[in-house]
């Protein structure tokens, strides 16, 4: 039995929600073929596992018959973005997602942090670039104090990126003195975000998230144009004032066309010790932004002090406090980015349309 004959019945199943087969999809991880005895590890939408197992219990019966097909395990899988833009400035990089604010102190460095060790712990390979210029917060989030290394490779200087909690983290903070940070003008911020995608050993990643500067203006727009990206994630409070400045975000993004894959509402609402909602800053803005926008509300995140201590120790709530609602949460949004990653990238019939002009 060789592996391209597995590979040929693989590809004959559908991934039931994706409906594109396991090959093309990128969900065949491990192939383990021990004399006869075959067992499967694939990636999975997560929908009916039972029903594609016994799809393929039934293919290998049908197209052979001398393999013992022992043990079949499904994780959730995680497509590619073909670009070839991505491709040629990260080879090894799966998707790029922007997580951006209209505005700043909204919670954008606190989600991309807490959504990259979340999906770090599920076990995917996931990266954070901190390009904001005006606040790079991603090393005192990490508690990170040690620079990025300098690696030889094929005869030139590459960063090595500096790893905490799984994430692989790069960011301007590393670069600059923190208080200089916000004299930096366009060219400079996009020349360093250059150097993060060429010059960094950045390795096989699934996810590398980019936490944007806040706002809509030239800088973001210049960022946004040149990252090859999958999509955005676009992170708000409840308030008017704040989603107005979401919008512009979205409308950005659409302009360049980069996919918004959702909204995610921080700072939704307090919990009371009763169990009582407070709504401080307004309710469901950000669900009535995604119904505008025909996007995904991704998740609605409380305010809570424990969010705002663990950013400060530098270890994300999600890795703090793994029991508390709102690390639940974030968890929860981390599941449905993976989903809305699979849907932008299956939908990208061709993959030629989504090609960015740098
Ligand atoms: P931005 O990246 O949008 O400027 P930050 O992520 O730096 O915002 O968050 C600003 C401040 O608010 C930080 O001190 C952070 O810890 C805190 N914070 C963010 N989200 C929450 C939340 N849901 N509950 C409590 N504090 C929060």
């Amino acid at each position: 039995m060789s592996e391209e004959k597995i590979q040929e019945i693989l590809s004959q199943i559908q991934d039931p929600f994706l409906k594109k087969d396991l090959v093309s999809l990128g969900f065949v991880k491990k192939i383990s073929l021990n004399g006869k005895k075959l067992s499967l590890s694939l990636g999975s939408s997560g929908i009916d596992n039972t029903k594609t197992e016994n799809e393929i219990r039934k293919l290998f019966k049908e197209q052979a018959p001398d393999t013992e097909l022992a043990e079949i395990t499904f994780s959730a899988g995680i497509t590619e973005h073909k670009n070839p833009k991505k491709t040629e400035i990260f080879p090894g990089v799966k998707n790029t997602i922007a997580v951006s604010s209209g505005k700043g102190g909204v919670g954008k460095s606190t989600i991309a942090a807490n959504l990259a060790v979340a999906l770090a712990s599920k076990g995917f390979k996931t990266g954070l670039i901190d390009a904001d210029i005006y606040g790079p917060s991603i090393p005192l989030m990490f508690g990170i104090n040690e620079k990025p290394k300098v690696q030889v490779k094929d005869g030139k200087n590459k960063l090595v990126p500096v790893e905490k909690y799984g994430v692989k983290i790069m960011s301007i903070g590393f670069l600059m003195d923190m208080n200089t940070a916000v004299v930096w003008r366009g060219p400079m911020a996009s020349s360093a975000l250059r150097q993060f995608m060429s010059d960094v050993v950045w390795g096989e990643l699934d996810v590398l998230f980019f936490d944007m500067p806040p706002g809509t203006g030239d800088i973001q727009l210049t960022l946004s144009q040149t990252v090859p990206l999958t999509g955005a994630v676009i992170v708000t409070t409840p308030q008017e004032i704040s989603l107005a400045d979401a919008r512009k975000g979205y409308i950005m993004f659409d302009r360049v066309k980069v996919p918004t894959l959702g909204i995610i509402e921080n700072m939704s609402y307090y919990l009371k010790p009763g169990g009582e909602k407070e709504y401080i800053f307004g309710k469901e803005g950000g669900r009535k932004m995604a119904g505008e926008f025909k996007t995904k509300l991704l998740g609605e995140i409380p305010i809570n002090t424990k969010i705002r201590v663990s950013g400060d120790e530098g270890k994300p709530v999600v890795l703090n406090n793994p029991e508390l609602e709102e690390s639940v949460i974030f968890n929860g949004i981390a599941d449905e980015l993976i989903t809305e990653i699979n849907i932008a990238n299956t939908n990208r019939t061709g993959n030629s349309e989504v090609v960015i002009e740098i």
